[in-house]
């Protein structure tokens, strides 16, 4: 790995250690040609199964850039935005799983999502669980009202 300081194109490890109970590794880094020292980590990249088949690296900025759309308009900032990433993100790694359908992001953002803002859960429930008429959106908004996202396609009931 190149030296993000002088670019060298070579650096030496000098220490590795096992972080968040041997999910990654941590590895402490030395530049033979300027002397600096930088901190790389190795981690198990979580994959997201579309569903042509075609896997692709999860990307948190694409949930919150999904997010902010349904949220368009409503009173969420950036910061809130942030922190759903985040939430959807850590449920998805503890699952254990390397490799996630797609259609399971989209239902690892509708529970933080309703807590968020009921207008964008309902936006993006709408589209990512296909409502196809005003009795869809009636039982949604029933269940929201009792407390809840079903947190299920709504074909599957
Ligand atoms: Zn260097």
């Amino acid at each position: 790995m190149h030296c993000p300081f002088c670019r060298n194109p070579d650096s030496r490890v000098i220490d590795s250690r096992s972080i968040d109970d041997g999910a990654a590794i941590r590895r402490r880094r030395s530049c033979p040609e300027c002397g600096k020292r930088f901190t790389t980590q190795e981690n198990v990249l979580l994959m997201v199964a579309k569903r042509s088949g075609v896997t692709e690296p999860f990307s948190r900025e694409k949930i919150i850039a999904g997010v902010r759309r349904a949220c368009q308009g409503r009173p969420v900032d950036e910061d809130a935005l942030a922190k759903l990433g985040q939430r959807v993100e850590e449920a998805l790694r503890a699952s254990g799983s390397a490799e996630i359908p797609s259609h399971e992001v989209g239902l690892a953002i509708l529970g933080p999502l309703s807590e968020l803002d009921e207008v964008a859960y309902l936006r993006f429930a709408s589209v990512y669980r296909g409502f196809e008429s005003l009795d869809d959106f009636a039982r949604e908004i029933e269940i929201l009202r009792q407390g809840g996202s079903s947190g299920e396609p709504a074909g599957s009931r």
